[in-house]
């Protein structure tokens, strides 16, 4: 890499559209029993292979009778001549008759419309209807109405939420093709670096990166694949990457990636395979590396702990649903606030910083920095609920200014 190349700095959304110009997505499937399907991705399209509802059923408690025997004008007296309840058998009305009905129950032969109970009275066979104006099919549910059959009911590359496990509950479906589980194996890089639980030496902290990045690939459903601490030599960190190649899909390292004297993951990965990309212009953040280790994405993320959360949400977790099969993936949305105190802020890089929104009484949204917003205060993360995301021309912003943020609790979709 020239040493142009290095200096010149890169968009955030360059950045993110170069890495994910550059993924390509898993396509083997594996079959999962329907619950087994929950934040996974979608296999194969879903076909209905029924309507949904199978029959005309309705949606009240009432009566069921002919729209045309009764009265916009006058109450209309019927007379009922059976009842049908949810999963019991269909029956028949004819001309001036009506059926008591129970939502979910079968329309009666001839009838089109159900009057609720609430809109009725009752004098022994005698069921008395107010007069309104009324229209066909008020209150019908009708087959077909949730999916007709042969409609693609689900896409293949979509994630399953909730909602799609009781669709696909409703069209009879057991077991259902998703794509495997991306395998994403990640490592930590630092001499100074210890486990909790061994004993901290002058000098030394503990490993939390690595943790965070477990704590965010599991919420996201993938296979984490933990490959310990590495030390800063270039030899540790070829075999590392040698052991991710062997078992991952994507690999995920901390520290390690600036210009330092201990800092190798640039050499050894692109001795190993290409570095296709280093320095965005972004804080907190800026070293990051992303690059291919055969048909392996690389990403090397900078080792101060906020950096590597902040790095992770902006341009790995996208990638990480691309590569694992999902289509239409997003950036989390970002919401408009206005910032209650003043924030320092450099133009010529988007930054992100740790904020707290809140509602006032009168409803609307303000936003304030945590503080410090030092990268390696990683309790900045700890307290905040969103980022305050500041663009890149922009410079410091005045209390009362309207800023933009990307809330923490939608960072996972
Ligand atoms: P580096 O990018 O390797 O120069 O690391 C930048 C800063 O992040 C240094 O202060 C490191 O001690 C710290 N750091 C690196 N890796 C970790 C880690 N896994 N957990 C906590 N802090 C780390
Ligand atoms: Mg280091």
């Amino acid at each position: 890499m020239t040493k142009k190349t290095t200096t010149q700095w890169t968009s955030v959304e360059d950045a993110r559209d170069f890495i994910l110009s550059r993924i390509s997505a898993i396509t083997d499937n594996c079959r999962v029993p329907l619950r087994g399907a929950l934040g996974g991705v979608l296999g194969e399209d879903v076909i209905a292979p029924f309507n949904v509802p199978g029959y005309d059923n309705s949606a009240m408690d009432g009566y069921a009778c002919r729209f045309a025997d009764l009265s916009a004008n006058e109450e209309t007296v019927l007379r009922q001549t059976g009842a049908v309840f949810a999963g019991g058998a269909a029956v028949t009305i004819g001309e001036g008759e009506c059926a008591r009905i129970m939502t979910g129950a079968r329309i009666p032969t001839a009838a089109d419309i159900v009057i609720p109970q609430e809109e009725t009275r009752t004098d022994g066979d005698n069921i008395y209807m107010t007069a309104a104006a009324r229209k066909a099919g008020t209150h019908v549910r009708l087959a077909g109405e949730d999916l007709r059959e042969g409609d693609v009911a689900l896409a293949a590359g979509k994630l399953c939420m909730p909602a799609d496990i009781g669709l696909l509950a409703s069209l009879g479906v057991v077991e259902i093709a998703m794509r495997r589980r991306l395998r994403v194996a990640f490592f930590s890089t630092g001499d100074e670096l210890k486990s909790p639980g061994m004993v901290l030496e002058a000098g030394e902290i503990y490993d939390s990166n690595r943790h965070t990045i477990f704590a965010m690939l599991n919420r996201m459903g993938f296979c984490a694949i933990d490959l310990g601490v590495v030390a800063d030599s270039p030899q540790a960190l070829e075999q590392a990457m040698d052991t991710a190649m062997q078992t991952a899909d994507v690999v995920i390292s901390s520290g390690g990636a600036s210009v330092g004297e201990a800092d190798f993951i640039r050499p050894v990965l692109a001795a190993r395979g290409e570095v296709l990309f280093w320095k965005v212009a972004m804080r907190p953040g800026r070293p990051l590396a992303y690059g291919k280790l055969g048909d392996i994405d690389f990403f090397g993320l900078p080792g101060n702990p906020v950096s590597v959360m902040v790095c992770f949400y902006q341009f790995v977790q996208a990638a990480l649903w691309k590569r694992a099969g999902r289509l239409q993936v997003q950036q989390p949305p970002l919401w408009t606030a206005t910032a209650s105190t003043a924030i320092r802020k450099s133009s010529g890089r988007t930054e992100y910083q740790r904020g707290i929104l809140w509602q006032n009484e009168n409803g609307e949204w303000y936003v304030r920095s945590t503080g410090d917003q030092g990268s390696g205060i990683l309790s900045s993360m700890t307290q905040a609920n969103c980022f305050i995301v500041l663009e890149e021309s922009r410079g410091g912003v005045v209390a009362g200014e309207q800023v933009q943020v990307q809330l923490f609790d939608l960072l996972n979709n």
